[in-house]
């Protein structure tokens, strides 16, 4: 039987793997530091669970062969320049943006987008490393190695940020799971809910969005799309060719998780539209030690990287899902993290229903 590779080994490969065991599927994550030869047949499939990577003996590996499901897809959104390209050509609605250029001045920034700009590295920013805020009234410059390496956003004032977490066959068929509202603190993702029925008017949207994008690009398994929500209105922040963190609540809330539907759609097997069992909400666990005592927790469900803990740094989350608020709430109020997570679980128990 053909053997689904994944680039990268960190913990979503590790996901990945864990929700194609029962279907008997033989998926190796493989360390892009790896310099093992790998034992690759013209059948098997590739994917990644990243989407920018150097060069590597491993890397090399994997992108040379003729099954690397989206290889073409993975730079054009890696690179925000060229993806915030694809947004405005496919007239989704996005943050007004341009790209700092040699010549870019931070006059130029204020007048087109406003007072305060937000500068993103091109390539590899993640949790919010790689930011830079312009703001008018410190005098803010463009520092000299930003230039032709970032573009420049407009801050939005949003009211929420929400994700759309989505599914696409090779036969162009699509499935959604309900769209998820997310909390982020320093640009990190510390807590995720859903669904919620308040988000219901804007899925619709949401979905032919995405649907827009996974089409235009031909796009094969799960990508997310995280918006902003300004009152009616979605804008797109950024897009994710990959399973995400925001869609970890479906492996404890709904029928088929991410990491299934996007084994399945790499490897070509069915999808369906998944059952949303009840109410989830996920809690990243970012710079703190695993607590085993957390298990006594009625309703929780632990997923642990055994990556070392660093600050800021994700090292696993907390998956709840319940059709008995009550549990969830307990679960909320049981929880002792330190700072700054009072304020995440605080902002999950005024979000539930
Ligand atoms: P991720 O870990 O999701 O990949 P990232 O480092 O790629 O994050 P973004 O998603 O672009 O970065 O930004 C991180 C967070 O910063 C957003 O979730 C949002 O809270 C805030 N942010 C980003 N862009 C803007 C903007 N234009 N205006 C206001 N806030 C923003
Ligand atoms: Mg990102
Ligand atoms: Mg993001």
């Amino acid at each position: 039987m053909s053997v689904l590779w994944v680039l990268g080994a960190g913990q979503l490969g590790a996901m990945l793997k864990q929700a194609a065991t029962p279907l008997g599927l033989d998926v190796r994550p493989v360390d892009i530091e790896s310099t093992e030869t790998l034992a690759l047949s013209p059948d098997d499939i590739v994917t990644a669970e990243r989407e920018e990577w150097p060069e590597t003996v491993a890397t090399k590996q994997l992108a040379t062969h003729s099954n690397f499901v989206n290889l073409a897809t993975f730079p054009q959104l890696a690179d925000r320049l060229t993806q915030k390209q694809w947004l405005d050509r496919l007239e989704l609605a996005t943050a007004p943006w341009f790209p700092v250029e040699a010549n870019s001045t931070a006059d130029l920034a204020y007048e087109t987008l406003g007072d305060r700009v937000l500068m993103k590295r091109r390539r590899g920013g993640y949790d919010g490393k790689g930011q830079y805020w312009l703001k008018h009234a410190e005098g803010t410059d463009i520092p000299e190695d930003w230039k032709g390496l970032a573009i420049a956003e407009q801050a939005i004032n949003f009211d929420e940020e929400v994700s759309l977490v989505g599914v696409r066959g090779k036969d162009g068929q699509t499935h959604f799971y309900p769209l998820t509202l997310n909390l982020h603190i320093n640009g990190i993702l510390y807590a995720s809910i859903s669904p919620l029925e308040r988000l219901k008017p804007l899925q619709n949207k949401a979905e032919s969005m995405l649907t827009k994008l996974m089409d235009a690009l031909d796009y094969v398994g799960v990508m997310a799309m995280e918006c902003f929500r300004v009152g009616d209105h979605l804008l797109i922040n950024e897009l994710a060719p990959r399973v995400h963190n925001s869609g970890h609540w479906t492996q404890a809330g709904a029928s088929v998780c991410q990491f299934e539907n996007h084994v399945r759609a790499v490897t070509g097997l069915p999808l369906v539209p998944a059952n949303v069992k009840n109410q989830s909400m996920m809690v990243n666990l970012i710079g703190v030690d695993v607590d085993y005592q957390w298990l006594n927790i009625k309703g929780l469900e632990l997923y642990w990287y055994k990556k070392d803990v660093r600050p800021g740094r994700k090292v696993g989350h907390l998956n709840f899902c319940s059709g008995d608020l009550s549990v969830l709430q307990t679960a909320l109020s049981t929880l002792d993290l330190p700072e700054p997570y009072p304020e995440a679980l605080t902002w999950l128990a005024k979000n539930l229903p």
